[in-house]
């Protein structure tokens, strides 16, 4: 789960790292009053989730109101590659000596996690791994142990900073190392780490990734995510514990276990169809979770038919078909006109498919097969 650039400076804040004082807006009159109230010079900021805003025009001081006003017209309602600015961060302007660059992650390959440190700030961190590699310090931290002061120096001496800010970037090193360890984060960045003419060390610019599954850890980030870029149903889906991923086509599926789903969705590609979601109910899921995977599938306009796919383990078939049917009740008798395909295979299968038999819901296709299931689900949406 990504964060906007200012709700990741409320994490640094939180942790004692030092940030502009600064304020969100969604309306030009919300933002002009937010400058007025931060003090000028100010600099106002889209926020969205993806870097290069200021080489985009999506980052711009103002001196005064006039100025501010005319960012925040421009600004708000700009495309930046593909993502809307509907929100503007506006924060007291800093004077800058140099940007530095600072991040903590993990590195999956060494399982470990990783403080990088760099003099090279304010540019693309790729192109300084890529073009001067040798100003990129990479440094591996023990987990157990977590980041000593001396280490944190180390880094910052190796790196190249300016002798006077030496302790000031361990401080800042060691408090982003607390971020991605306390806040269960994936990713914490900051480009540009500035350094001010009065030789402070602070956060210009914040990128932090929250790990969704440690969400449950943290009630208090659970509002952070980002809710305008959402997709609505897969909101729903995670309100309702089901695992939903929004796709491109218009096939729904349905499958029991994510190995089973991830299949389905290669099948059903094989057989010359696009999936419109991945829809995993879970193992041992009752009729009820079924009845509402059914909502989230047809929640979404683009689909034409559908594909349960379940293999009975610890779901039993019957139950999926209990659920099918309490989901037709609901959507009424020729409300939905997407045709099913089914595939129940395993536990309870023959009383599933007896189930479905006797209900007689119209538009219900059975299948023997995963392959046979796929190729008719295909040929109902081309239909
Ligand atoms: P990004 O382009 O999406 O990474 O957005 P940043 O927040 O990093 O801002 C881009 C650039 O704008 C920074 O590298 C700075 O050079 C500049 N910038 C941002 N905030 C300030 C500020 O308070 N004062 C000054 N002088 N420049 C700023
Ligand atoms: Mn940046």
């Amino acid at each position: 789960m990504d964060l906007l650039e200012y709700q990741g400076k409320q994490l640094f804040a939180r942790h004692g790292l030092e940030v502009s004082p600064g304020k969100a807006a969604t309306s030009v009159e919300d933002a002009v009053a937010a400058a007025n109230e931060v003090g000028y010079p100010v600099v106002v900021k889209a926020q969205v989730l993806i870097g290069g805003r200021g080489k985009a025009g999506g980052v711009k001081l103002a001196a005064d109101e006039s100025e501010a006003r005319e960012h925040a017209q421009n600004i708000l309602g700009m495309d930046i590659r593909g993502h809307t600015v509907r929100t503007l961060w506006i924060e007291h302007a800093s004077d800058i000596a140099t940007e530095y660059y600072a991040s903590v992650l993990l590195d999956r390959q060494a399982k470990q996690p990783m403080v990088m440190f760099s003099v090279q700030g304010g540019v693309e961190i790729e192109q300084v791994a890529q073009e001067s590699p040798e100003k990129l310090v990479r440094h591996h931290v023990d987990a157990l142990e977590g980041l000593s002061k001396a280490e944190a120096i180390e880094i910052a001496r190796q790196g190249g900073a300016d002798e006077d800010v030496i302790d000031g970037v361990a401080d800042v090193l060691m408090a982003l190392y607390e971020v991605w360890l306390q806040e269960d984060a994936t990713l914490a960045e900051i480009n540009p780490l500035i350094v001010t003419p009065d030789r402070k060390v602070r956060a210009l610019d914040a990128k932090v990734s929250l790990d969704g599954n440690a969400l449950y850890r943290h009630p208090e980030n659970q509002g952070l995510s980002d809710s305008e870029n959402e997709d609505p149903i897969e909101r729903k889906a995670r309100e309702q514990g089901l695992q939903y991923v929004a796709l491109d086509g218009d096939i729904g599926i349905l499958g029991n276990g994510a190995g089973l789903v991830m299949s389905t969705l290669d099948v059903v590609a094989q057989a010359g169809g696009r999936p419109a979601n991945f829809l995993d109910a879970g193992g041992g899921s009752d009729a009820a979770k079924i009845k509402q995977a059914v909502g989230l599938i047809l929640a979404n306009d683009a689909v034409k038919a559908v594909l349960f796919n379940i293999f009975g383990g610890i779901t039993r078939c019957d139950e999926v078909a209990r659920g099918l049917i309490a989901a037709f009740e609901e959507i009424g008798v020729g409300g939905s006109t997407i045709p099913f395909v089914v595939r129940l295979d395993g536990t309870n299968d023959v009383q599933g498919r007896e189930l479905l038999q006797k209900a007689a819901l119209p538009n219900v296709h059975a299948a023997a097969t995963m392959n046979e299931a796929a190729e008719k689900v295909v040929e109902l949406a081309a239909a």
